[in-house]
C-alpha cells in the first residue's frame, strides 16, 4: 500500500498522571501568590497595630498631660478660693481658664475642710446629679482620701442625667503644711473624650471609655467600627477599672493586592479552562484518529483480500496506486510499478498497438462502462486476457485527478469459452457429417429402388432381344417403365438438390467493408488464441452491392479461417493475415493473404471439390460454399500464389448485378 500512508499510532498513550500535572502547577502557582499576598496581607496588619499601639499611646500621654495641666490650674486658684470673700477679677478670670471646655473640666467647687461645698463655678443645683448610685457629691471618700494622701485623687466615675458621665478630682490646698481645703474639679467623661480626641485621630478610631463592668459609659463616634483592629488600656488617672478602648475603623481597601489575586484567580481559572478545553479537544482528535486508522486498517484489509486488480493512474497516466491482487496478476511488486508512466512492462508486445489505443481511450474518457478485454503479459512472459473497466477517480474535493481501473483475469474464462466453441463446433461438423451420410444413404436408399428396377427391366430388355421374342410394344412398355424409374429417380435428385440449395440469397445493399469487419469481430477471439493479427487494408467510399450479407460473411469468415490454418506452423512473427477491399474493373474484390504454407498443384487441382480436405478435422466443403456463393452472386472465387509465401484468395462481386 503506496497510497496515503496514515503516520504510525503513538507507542504508549500518556500515563493518566501526565495530564494532573499543568493542573498541579497552576494549584501550586496559585498557593504561592495566595502565601505571598497573605504574608504582605498579615504585615499590612501588623503595621496596622503598631500604629495604632503608637497612637493610644500618644492619645494617653496627651489626656495624661492635660489631667495634670488641669490639676496644677485647680492647685494655684486653691488658696485665692479657700481665702473666703468674693473673688477677684483675676481669680475669676483663671476659673473661666480652667474651665475652658477644651480642658475637659464642666465645674470647680470648693470646699470645707470638713468637705462642705463653699462655692461652685458654674453654681449647680441639686437635680444636675439624678443617677448618682449611693455616693454624695462632690464624693465624700474622695475627698477624705486626697486630704488624707495630700495629694489630688479621683473619685469614681457616675453617670448623671443625660446619660452623662462624670468624674471629679480632689486637689487638697496646704499652706505650710496647714490643710485649708480642697478644689475639686468635675469632668464630663463624654467632653473630655470628645475635646481632648484630636480630629485626626478620631478619623482613623472610635475612642470609648468602659467601666469595671465592661460597660461603655461614653464614646466620641456612635458609629461602630467593623475593624477587629483594637486595643484597650486601663483610663488613667481616673482609674477605678475604667478603660480606654481604641477600635481603628476598617482600614481602607488595598485595591492593589485585591486587584492582584482577582487577576491571579482569573489567570488560573483561564488556564485551567483552557487546559479542560484542550484536553477535551485531544481526546476528541485521538478518537478521531483511532477511528481513522480502524477505516484505514479495515479498507487495507478489503483491498488486500479482493481478487480483483485495482490500479490508479494520474491524469497523465502514470501509475499512482496497485493492489496486491494487482501485483499477483502482472507479477511485478508496488514498488516497481508506482510511478511507471506507458507503455507499461505488462502490455503484451503483439498487442501494443491496441493496448495503446485503449489507453488513450481510457485518458480520453471513452472507456465503455461495460469494460475492455485486452491481451497483456505476466513477468514470467505468460499471456492472460484481462477484463479491465474504468472509471474517473474523484478526490475528496470533488477533483478529477485520475483514472481508476479494477482489472479481472478472464483467461480461464476466455478458454472455457474457447473450449466450448470448439466443441460446439465439432459437434455440429459431426452432426453436419452425420446428416450428410443419412442423407448419402437415403439418397443411396431411395435411388436404389429406380435403379434396381431401370436394370432389372434392363435385363428383362436384354433377355428378350437376345430370345428375339420380343414384340416393339412390349420393348416400348419396358422402356417407358425404364423412362419412369428414371424420371423418379431424376426427381429423387432434385429434391435433394431443393433441400441443399434451401434458399436463394436475400439480397440488399450491403457494404462490403463493414461486412468485413463484423467477420474480423467473429474470428478475433480465435485470431488472439493462435497469436496471429490481422491487419486491414479496407478502400474508402466503396459503393454498396446488391447480396446477402449473411452469406458473404460467411465467405469472409471461411477464408480467414483457412487462411490462419494456413499459419499454424509458421513462426509467431510470421502470423500476418492482411485483409483488404477494393473497386477494380466493375468489381468489388475481397482479398484474404496469408503467409502461410501455400498450395501445392495437386491440391490445387481439387480445391474446391467438395468433400475435399487436408486437416484432420476438416470437413472439405468450406471452398466449395463459397464458390457456390461466388456463383450465386454472379461473382468469382479465385486464388493466387502470394510474392511473399502463402496464398492470396480473391473473391469478387460485380457491382452491378
Ligand atoms: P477445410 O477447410 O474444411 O479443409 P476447405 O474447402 O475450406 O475445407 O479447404 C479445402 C482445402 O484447401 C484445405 O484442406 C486446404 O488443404 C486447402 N486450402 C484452403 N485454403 C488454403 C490456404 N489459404 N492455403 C493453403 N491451403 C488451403
Amino acid at each position: 500500500m503506496i497510497l496515503n500512508p496514515l503516520p504510525p499510532a503513538p507507542s504508549s498513550p500518556p500515563p493518566s498522571w501526565y495530564w494532573s500535572l499543568p493542573y498541579a502547577a497552576v494549584a501550586l502557582f496559585v498557593a504561592t501568590m495566595a502565601a505571598l499576598l497573605w504574608l504582605t496581607h498579615r504585615q499590612d496588619t501588623e503595621e496596622q497595630r503598631a500604629t495604632l499601639i503608637n497612637d493610644v499611646l500618644w492619645m494617653e500621654q496627651n489626656l495624661g498631660f492635660q489631667f495634670d495641666r488641669n490639676n496644677s490650674h485647680l492647685t494655684q486658684l486653691g488658696p485665692e478660693l479657700l481665702k473666703g470673700g468674693t473673688l477677684s477679677s483675676t481669680t475669676q478670670a483663671r476659673l473661666r481658664q480652667a474651665l475652658d471646655p477644651e480642658s475637659g473640666l464642666i465645674r470647680i467647687l470648693w470646699l470645707h475642710t470638713n468637705g462642705e461645698v463653699r462655692g461652685a463655678q458654674p453654681p449647680y443645683t441639686d437635680s444636675h446629679l439624678v443617677g448618682e448610685a449611693g455616693g454624695t457629691f462632690p464624693s465624700s471618700s474622695a475627698h477624705r482620701l486626697s486630704r488624707s494622701m495630700g495629694r489630688p485623687v479621683y473619685s469614681d466615675a457616675y453617670a448623671v442625667i443625660e446619660n452623662q458621665t462624670q468624674f471629679e478630682v480632689h486637689v487638697p490646698i496646704f499652706d505650710g503644711g496647714r490643710y485649708l481645703g480642697s478644689v475639686v474639679g468635675v469632668y464630663s467623661l463624654n467632653n473630655m473624650i470628645s475635646r481632648q480626641v484630636p480630629w485626626w485621630f478620631s478619623e482613623r478610631y472610635r475612642v470609648s471609655v468602659a467601666n469595671n463592668l465592661g460597660v461603655e459609659i461614653a464614646a466620641k463616634s456612635r458609629v461602630s467600627p467593623l475593624s477587629s483592629l483594637a486595643y484597650e488600656i486601663p483610663f488613667e488617672p481616673p482609674g477605678h477599672g475604667l478603660s480606654l478602648n481604641v477600635t481603628a475603623y476598617k482600614s481602607e481597601v488595598r485595591w492593589i493586592p485585591l486587584l492582584l489575586m482577582g487577576s491571579l484567580g482569573v489567570l488560573a481559572a483561564a488556564i485551567v479552562w483552557s487546559l479542560w478545553q484542550l484536553r477535551r479537544h485531544m481526546q476528541r482528535r485521538q478518537a478521531a484518529e483511532q477511528a481513522l486508522r480502524a477505516e484505514h486498517a479495515f479498507r487495507k484489509a478489503m483491498e488486500d483480500s479482493l481478487n480483483t486488480g485495482m490500479r490508479a493512474r494520474d491524469l497523465k497516466g502514470r501509475i499512482t496506486y496497485v493492489n496486491p491482487a494487482f501485483c499477483r496478476m502482472v507479477g511485478w511488486s508496488a514498488e516497481e510499478l508506482v510511478g511507471l508512466l506507458p507503455p507499461m512492462p505488462y502490455w503484451a508486445p503483439e498487442a501494443l498497438e491496441r493496448t495503446l489505443a485503449v489507453h488513450e481511450m481510457v485518458l480520453g474518457g471513452n472507456a465503455p462502462p461495460q469494460g475492455i478485454e485486452i491481451r497483456l503479459m505476466r513477468r514470467s512472459g505468460e499471456r492472460f486476457d484481462a477484463l479491465l473497466i474504468e472509471a474517473p477517480l474523484i478526490d475528496s474535493e470533488g477533483r478529477h485527478i485520475g483514472w481508476m481501473g479494477s482489472m479481472v483475469d478472464v483467461t480461464e474464462q476466455k478458454h472455457a469459452q474457447e473450449l466450448y466453441r470448439q466443441q460446439q463446433e465439432r459437434l455440429q461438423a459431426t452432426a453436419r457429417l452425420v446428416t450428410m451420410g443419412e442423407m448419402a444413404s437415403t439418397l443411396a436408399h431411395e435411388l436404389n429402388q429406380p435403379l434396381a428396377a431401370i436394370s432389372s427391366y434392363n435385363t428383362g430388355c436384354i433377355n428378350m432381344i437376345g430370345k428375339g421374342d420380343m414384340s416393339p410394344g412390349e420393348l416400348s412398355g419396358i422402356l417407358e417403365k425404364i423412362g419412369k424409374q428414371a424420371q423418379r429417380a431424376g426427381q429423387i435428385i432434385r429434391r435433394v438438390h431443393a433441400f441443399v440449395r434451401r434458399s436463394e440469397p436475400k439480397c440488399e445493399p450491403v457494404d462490403l467493408n463493414a461486412i468485413l469487419r463484423e467477420a474480423v469481430g467473429l474470428v478475433e477471439p480465435d485470431a488472439q488464441r493462435r497469436g496471429v493479427s490481422i491487419h486491414q487494408d479496407l478502400a474508402e467510399d466503396l459503393p454498396t452491392v446488391a447480396a446477402d450479407p449473411v452469406m458473404i460473411e460467411q465467405v469472409a469468415v471461411n477464408l480467414i479461417r483457412n487462411g490462419m490454418d494456413a499459419m499454424a506452423d509458421a513462426p509467431r512473427a510470421q502470423r500476418n493475415l492482411h485483409l483488404g477491399t477494393r473497386l477494380q474493373d466493375g468489381m468489388l474484390i475481397l482479398s484474404v493473404a496469408d503467409r502461410g504454407k501455400g498450395i501445392p498443384p495437386e491440391v490445387a487441382e481439387k480445391l474446391f471439390a467438395p468433400f475435399f480436405t487436408t486437416k484432420e478435422e476438416g470437413m472439405g466443403m468450406g471452398l466449395n460454399i463459397c464458390r457456390s456463393i461466388a456463383e450465386l452472386h454472379r461473382g468469382r472465387l479465385s486464388f493466387e500464389d502470394n510474392p511473399g509465401g502463402g496464398t492470396i484468395f480473391n473473391f469478387s462481386l460485380p457491382v452491378q448485378p
